[in-house]
């Protein structure tokens, strides 16, 4: 039986956050360490832990992304000034990990609204994937919207710490791959028809890492890079036939092995629904909120926040 559009939701948001915390123990390992420690799929104890996080713990990827939806359900919509200053208010709570790019843009003082643009200017690097990781609870959101609603609204929420267009592009075809894969449609034969709707400078570059025959180990930047990172995601999906082995092969890149899971496992989740996600990795999932009191979400915290972004008026 195919995935109804509020278990497809709750998927993307959930799947996204166990691809996290599977992931962030073997951040910036090397290929293959996931396999090699777990060969056989299903037997249960890959939620490990390791590297400073606890088993099943959530890293800034997905911390961000709860600081989104909070912001998108208790404003109700998208108030950028709000999703800034609570970006800044964890920030400055010292979390476990933040991206460079974004700890900068957080902590420089300028305001909401030209901060990454000042950063970017003097840094001209910000096309990392820290903005493409944190969109899956906006990617729900705003899929009622339409095409061109969600691709705006990921990049306003990209440039928030991105000053870099590549990374506002990036997320933008997250969420209108999202968008169609809610409504029941794949999203890899939506890849062309979404290009269509990336800034002319950019398509060429995500043309060629969301190309079919693209693989993994084609890409020309760490896959800490909003493109790479983007594809990989893409491929694991293509190449695999569950949320569960999606996210495994994901993680098996190496490299930024939290983000690249949480990207793959938002849309794998999309695709196959909240049903389709291990309940052996849901069980053990947390997410700390830095700056927020002590508050720490279980999955069942996480998939109402879900269901409140799928039934927001
Ligand atoms: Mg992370």
């Amino acid at each position: 039986m195919p995935a109804s559009h509020l278990d497809r939701a709750v998927g993307a948001v959930i799947g996204s956050a166990v691809g996290d915390a599977l992931g962030a123990p073997f951040e910036f390992g090397p290929e293959g360490a996931f396999s090699a420690r777990f060969p056989s799929r299903g037997e249960g104890g890959e939620m490990c832990g390791g590297g400073g996080w606890d088993p099943g713990e959530a890293t800034d990827d997905t911390q961000m992304a709860v600081l989104i939806a909070e912001s998108l359900l208790e404003c109700e919509g998208l108030e950028l000034p709000d999703v800034f200053r609570r970006f800044q208010r964890w920030a400055a709570a010292e979390p476990k990990d933040i991206g460079l790019q974004t700890e900068a843009v957080l902590s420089s003082g300028d305001p909401w609204d030209t901060a990454a643009a000042l950063h970017f200017q003097v840094s001209q690097r910000a096309a990392g994937n820290g903005a493409l990781m944190r969109a899956a609870p906006a990617a729900v959101y705003f899929a009622p919207y339409g095409s061109k609603a969600t691709m705006d609204a990921a990049r306003c929420l990209s440039a928030l710490t991105h000053g870099d267009r590549a990374a506002w592009e990036g997320t933008a075809i997250f969420h209108e791959l999202t968008r169609v894969t809610l409504a029941g449609d794949d999203p890899l034969t939506a890849v062309e028809e979404t290009l269509r709707h990336v800034h002319p400078d950019h398509v060429e570059r995500y043309a060629t890492v969301l190309a079919p025959d693209w693989h993994p180990d084609q890409a020309t930047e760490f896959n800490g890079a909003v493109w790479p990172c983007l594809g990989s995601a893409l491929w694991a999906l293509r190449t695999t036939a569950s949320h569960e082995e999606a996210v495994r092969a994901a993680v098996d890149l190496g490299g930024d092995t939290d983000t690249v899971a949480a990207v793959t496992g938002g849309l794998a989740g999309a695709v196959y629904g909240i049903g389709a996600v291990p309940r052996r990795w849901t069980e053990l999932l947390h997410v700390p909120l830095p700056g927020f009191g002590e508050r720490v979400l279980d999955a069942g915290e996480l998939a109402a926040l879900a269901r409140g972004l799928v039934t927001a008026p």
